[in-house]
């Protein structure tokens, strides 16, 4: 039931894609005259002369190794942002598809639709923060290309149930993204285990959380590899640069580094709630699966305000349906965690 060539835009399937010199010729050699680079050098301590490698090989293979997905399976993009809005680019006409999303979530499903001229369609999360399912299945019409979901959820911070997961992917003839962005932080198994199960599933993940990489723009996508293969036409052909590769290949190699940090993090998540209870002023603290935690407060943006004055930064969410006087707040390293706890215990409303 599952057809990826009348799920691409036709102008997509007959797209030629642009070969680079890195492309044509990719063997080594003495004098490389080939893509009008300067053969000098660069004007630095460091040589950046060079075109980096289109395919990031040897970044994959390192991210196959780590994941168990192998390398074809796998896009390597400038940021998750990319990816998302590749999905929109290869499989959405602009004016005539739809994509749809469940909020509260992340918010750029909706800006990369709204800049690809794509409609997007809204079914609210349950109060749990559970997907509703008769709803989406009421909402999809014959051009509903793609579902978005996260899972841990961002701003709300849950996992979705698998069960729920297997149902879209089951029955749904689009593809189904699923937004890993935070499941380090989570019990639960990735969706990339799912891969060769449901040709229909697009995995996101991101260095940008756990691996503390947010400054190199490295995201990541699982799928089919006939699904790679599109994104791999369709993307900029240099989209992730020397040194963002060089640099993720070191930090990949530092899994153990920042397995400890995950553990941290969720050690404090669960200490950072156990304090916020004791606050009168604090309504309700959701469980998390992510590194951050929704909290209800009588007054968020009072709050806010307050923390802010304290120099510290969180969320204000309280704008966002089913968020009504909430705040977002990232679990920070242990000591910046105490002086948020410090900040609160002292707070008059
Ligand atoms: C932070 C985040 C991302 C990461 O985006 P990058 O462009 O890779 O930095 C992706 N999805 C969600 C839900 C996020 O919260």
């Amino acid at each position: 039931m599952f057809d990826l060539t009348t799920l691409l835009r036709p102008n997509i399937a007959r797209l030629v894609p642009y070969s680079s010199a890195r492309d044509e010729f990719k063997g080594k050699s003495d004098i490389f005259l080939d893509a009008n680079e300067n053969g000098f050098g660069s004007p630095l301590e460091r040589d950046f002369n060079r075109y980096p490698d289109p395919q990031q090989t040897a970044v994959k293979a390192r991210l196959s190794e780590l994941k168990g997905v192998a390398a074809n399976r796998i896009f390597v993009g400038n940021g998750s942002d990319e990816a998302i809005d590749l999905l929109y680019r290869c499989f959405c006409e602009p004016n005539k598809d739809q994509a749809l999303v469940c909020p509260p979530t992340y918010g750029m499903y909706e800006v990369s639709a709204n800049i690809n001229a794509v409609e997007l369609i809204k079914v609210p999360l349950q109060s749990d923060f559970q997907l509703d399912l008769p709803a989406i299945w009421n909402a999809i019409t014959p051009t509903t290309k793609l579902i978005f979901v996260c899972s841990p959820n961002n701003p709300t911070g849950n996992d979705l149930r698998a069960a729920d997961l297997v149902a879209l992917l089951q029955g749904f003839k689009g593809l189904v993204v699923v937004d890993e962005a935070y499941i380090d932080f989570s019990d639960a198994p990735s969706w990339t285990k799912r891969l060769a199960d449901f040709p229909n599933l697009v995995v996101l993940q991101t260095l940008s959380k756990a691996w503390g990489l947010a400054g190199l723009r490295l995201g990541l996508a699982f799928a089919s590899p006939e699904i790679i293969t599109i994104f791999n036409k369709v993307k900029p052909p240099y989209n992730v640069n020397a040194i963002s590769q060089e640099w993720a290949l070191q930090a990949l190699a530092q899994a153990d580094r920042v397995g400890e940090w995950i553990a941290t993090i969720r050690r404090e998540r669960q200490a950072l709630i156990s304090a916020l209870q004791g606050l009168s002023f604090v309504e309700k603290i959701y469980p998390s699966d992510a590194n951050f935690i929704l909290i209800q407060l009588e007054n968020a943006r009072h709050v806010y305000e307050y923390l802010l004055e304290q120099g510290i930064v969180v969320r204000d969410r309280s704008n966002v349906p089913l968020c009504a006087g909430c705040l977002r707040v990232t679990i920070g390293t242990p000591e910046e965690n105490a002086r948020l706890l410090e900040a609160l215990k002292i707070f008059k409303i």
